[in-house]
């Protein structure tokens, strides 16, 4: 057996973890806390520390301009208010938006370039060091080096990472999702379900990173019956939050694959959240890939208790609400775009443009 496995963030997990270790978030002189414009606040995560950092004498600024699915010139907004301000570390608060763009407001605030550079590009310098305090539970970015941007030029979201992105720190505490609404905890949870899921079936597959899927495909099993028909309490808070979590850790070390190289057009074109879109895939994409990894999607099946494909995209479908009818020439254009993303080489079962737009219109098109 031959891997490599990586997780260099420092996790506390669990009601109370910032509130017990307030006084690791002293980790420089000066932080910019990034935020978007309702979520910090509703959960108690900013109030939170903001009195921790004035306990600890640590002087901050606050930027709560980050907006759903950060575009490149919200990131740089960002950098030059952080340059402004002249902070030198950053504390991000929210769900993926917010924490995606503080790893790209890290990186531009020390290296000379333009956000688009960002994509493929390397850094001079090493971005500054972040702390992150999820209040979703969907994206795990709390423990990836991920930062997906929206690339106007490209029509699509793009990927920004670097070995320097991860957060030095993550605080989750399932306590800051108990004011998320109804529909973006069930819309963040199938974000969650897509990681452990794309992961789990990726080529990039290790054995070990396998059981850390499953185990979180088990722990958000026990939330199926919470998601279909509400109720949820704590205890589902805490097993969404280590399911997203885990999903975090899992796709650090396999990336995604089809599913969220194609919801990413869903998102762009037509607005659906991230979660979402990718739940209203998830059946074609298990369609798609059975052959090629039967053993894993049977154990997927097994664990979630779904009795069949058809019946597992029956629930996610049933909480995604209306799915948009998408023209022939958008499922062009879909598949076209998603076949330029990294990720597609992933996939369990070889893929290709032509395969995604037969996927597209099966799923949104009607008949062929
Ligand atoms: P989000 O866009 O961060 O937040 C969704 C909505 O929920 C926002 O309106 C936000 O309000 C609100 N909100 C957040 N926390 C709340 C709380 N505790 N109480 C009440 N409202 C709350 O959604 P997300 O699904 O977490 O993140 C999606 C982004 O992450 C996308 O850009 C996606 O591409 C990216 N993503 C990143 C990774 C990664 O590895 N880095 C993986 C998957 C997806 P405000 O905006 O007003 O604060
Ligand atoms: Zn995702």
């Amino acid at each position: 057996m031959d891997f490599k496995f990586h997780m260099p963030t420092e996790l506390y997990f669990g009601k109370g973890c910032l509130v017990e270790n307030y006084k690791k978030l002293k980790i420089g002189q000066k932080a910019m806390i990034v935020t978007g414009k309702s979520g910090a606040r509703k959960s108690g995560a900013l109030k939170d520390i903001e009195k921790y950092l004035k306990e600890t004498g640590v002087e901050y600024c606050l930027f709560d301009r980050v907006v759903n699915n950060p575009h490149l010139e919200n990131v740089e907004e960002g950098a030059r208010f952080c340059m402004r301000e002249k902070a030198d570390f950053i504390i991000a608060i929210g769900g993926g938006s917010p924490m995606d763009a503080a790893k790209a407001i890290a990186a531009l605030a020390v290296n000379d370039m333009k956000a688009e550079e960002l994509i493929g590009g390397s850094l001079k310098n090493k971005p500054l060091p972040t702390i992150a305090v999820p209040t979703t539970s969907g994206t795990g970015s709390e423990v990836t080096p991920y930062s997906i941007l929206t690339v106007p030029g490209q029509q699509t979201k793009m990927n920004f990472y670097n070995s320097g992105s991860f957060p030095v720190m993550a605080f989750a505490d399932p306590g800051y999702t108990m004011s998320m609404p109804r529909n973006v905890t069930v819309d963040t949870a199938f974000d969650a379900f897509t990681h452990l899921l794309e992961s789990y079936l990726s080529q990039r597959g290790t054995p070990f990173n396998d059981a850390l899927a499953l185990e979180g495909i088990e722990a958000w099993s026990e939330c199926i019956a919470a998601i279909k028909e509400g109720g949820m309490d704590y205890e589902i808070r805490e097993k969404l939050m280590y399911a997203s979590t885990v999903g975090g850790i899992a796709i650090t070390n396999t990336g995604t694959t089809i599913i969220h190289a194609m919801g990413y057009s869903l998102t762009y074109f037509k607005g659906i959240p991230h979660g979402r879109a990718n739940a209203m895939l998830i059946g074609e994409y298990l369609k798609y890939n059975y052959d090629s990894c039967k053993n894993k999607i049977d154990r997927v099946l097994e664990t979630t208790g779904f009795e069949n494909i058809g019946k597992a995209a029956e629930f996610f479908l049933s909480g995604t609400g209306e799915k948009p009818i998408l023209e022939d020439r958008e499922c062009r254009e879909y598949a076209k775009l998603a076949a330029k993303q990294g990720s597609v080489k992933s996939n369990p079962r070889c893929t290709d443009e032509e395969a995604m737009y037969k996927m597209f219109k099966s799923v949104f098109g009607g008949m062929l």
